[in-house]
Parts: structure tokens; sequence; C-alpha cells
């Protein structure tokens, strides 16, 4: 089955002349393996959309599907354990622990994931290799360019192995050097069968995906299949 898929999606927020539709009956899938960009303007629900598929919200009503299981009912908690297990986020403005290392950062998720310790270092030594960082694992984010806190962003949303990589605008706060590396690495992650869904405002982003969705007002108006390579860095 997909990694993902959701069936009469709806998100409102407020009430009264407050309300507003953020998502309004979304149908989607998405398969194991694809990359799916989302673009739209400010205020279409990208990023709505994004949150209700990796569990940091729930849906005013709908399904939302996770490699076959339904999550849109699920407590707190057990949305808690479904994120640590199956799923890593990038998003715009990094969001890493300022007072630990590149490397602690990336072991955080393996740890809480239930990795053992060595095996966590392990992996956030070759995670950070991966993203041609492991001569910075020592330091602090303050001490990193934008784009290498990206670049341990990714790093730390592959450290559970998850099933999905949910990235929002991972690349709003970088220059065209630092894009090109994180569009790379996300590119990179089809080599691992992951699942990538990519919220962008960006052409350049979109062009690494396979599929391109636009939204409107909370609804998809329009796919896009894109050539696989056709547009590649
Ligand atoms: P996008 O990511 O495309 O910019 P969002 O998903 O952030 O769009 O927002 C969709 C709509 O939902 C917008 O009108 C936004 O103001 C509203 N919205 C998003 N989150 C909240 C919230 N927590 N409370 C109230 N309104 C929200
Ligand atoms: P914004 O786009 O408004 O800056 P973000 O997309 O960065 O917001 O974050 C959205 C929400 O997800 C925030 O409320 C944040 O606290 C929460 N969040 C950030 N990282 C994680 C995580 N790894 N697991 C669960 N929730 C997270």
């Amino acid at each position: 089955g997909p990694a993902l898929r959701t069936h009469g999606l709806r998100m409102r927020y407020g009430q009264g002349t407050g309300l507003v539709n953020a998502l309004d009956g979304v149908e989607l899938e998405v398969a194991r393996g694809e990359t799916l960009a989302v673009m739209g303007p400010s205020g279409s629900g990208k990023s709505t959309l994004l949150h209700l598929l990796g569990g940091l919200e729930r849906p005013s009503e709908g399904e939302v599907w996770l490699a076959g299981r339904r999550i849109d009912g699920l407590g707190e908690k057990a949305l808690a354990r479904l994120r640590r297990q199956a799923v890593g986020f990038v998003f715009q403005a990094f969001h890493l622990m300022d007072e630990l290392t590149a490397e602690e950062n990336v072991e955080l998720p393996a740890l809480l994931a239930g990795m053992s310790p060595r095996a966590a270092r392990r992996r956030a030594g070759e995670l950070l290799d991966r993203v041609g960082l492991a001569g910075r694992a020592g330091h602090l984010p303050s001490a990193l360019s934008g784009g290498e806190r990206q670049r341990v962003a990714v790093a730390r949303a592959l450290s559970n192995e998850p099933l999905v990589v949910l990235a929002d605008e991972p690349t709003g706060n970088l220059d065209s050097a630092a894009t090109a590396d994180v569009l790379r690495l996300l590119d990179s992650l089809r080599e691992t069968g992951q699942t990538l869904v990519i919220v962008t405002h960006d052409a350049r982003v979109a062009a690494i995906a396979d599929r391109l969705i636009s939204m409107r007002d909370g609804s998809f108006v329009e796919e896009t299949r894109l050539t696989r390579g056709g547009g590649r860095l």
C-alpha cells in the first residue's frame, strides 16, 4: 500500500466569522519511495497538510493513513510515538537544539526511537558523514552556517530511519549554494527508498519531485507528474 493516504481531509481553525477552512476535503496518496512537492500561495494550507500527515496535529474531519495505519484518531501519546518511529521533520528555521552539538542533535531521535546509545552514536556519525559534516560533529549550531545547520537537520530527520520525511520550506532560509547542497541531499533519499513530501515556493526544489501538487484555499487545484531527472541539478 501507499506510504501516505488521506480521505476527505478537512481542517478548520477558529469559529464564527473567524472560521478558516485551512484544508477543504483533500484526497491524497503518496507511494512508497515517491517524492512529492506541494506548492501554492501563502495561507493555502500547505503547512497544515504536512502537519496532519506527520501527526503533529489532528484533523477536524477525514482520514490520515501512514504506512497502512489510520492515525487521525490516535491520542497524543500514540501520535508522539508514531512520530518518533516513522516520521522525520525538516523545518525552514532548522529547529536544532542550541545547547547540543551537531552529533548530539542527530543522535537524539535515534535514542528516542529506542536505539542503544552506542548504535545511536554510530548512526549519527554515519549520517553526519553522509551530509558532509563529519568534521563538524562537535560544533554547536551557533558555530555552523545556515546551510550546515540545515544539513544537520536533514541528518537528524533521518536518525530514526523514518518511513516518511516531511520538509516544510527546507531551503527558505538558505542562499543558492546552500540550497543546492540541501537539494542534493533530499534528492538522495530516493536511493534509500524513503518517501518525501516537500512544501516549497522554490521551483528548483519542486524540480526534484516525481509529482507536483498546487494548492489554493485548502484544496488541490493542479497535479503534475514530472519527468524524473528532467529538472535535476
Ligand atoms: P501555508 O502553509 O500554505 O502558508 P497554512 O497551512 O499555514 O498555509 O495555513 C492555512 C490557513 O490556516 C491560513 O489561513 C492560516 O492563517 C490558517 N491557520 C494555520 N494554522 C492556524 C492556527 N494554528 N490557528 C488559526 N489559523 C491557522
Ligand atoms: P512555523 O512554520 O510556523 O515556523 P514549524 O513548521 O517550524 O512552524 O513548526 C510547526 C510546529 O511543529 C511547531 O508547533 C513546533 O513546535 C512543532 N515541532 C517542531 N519540531 C517538531 C518535532 N520534531 N516533533 C514534533 N513537533 C515538532
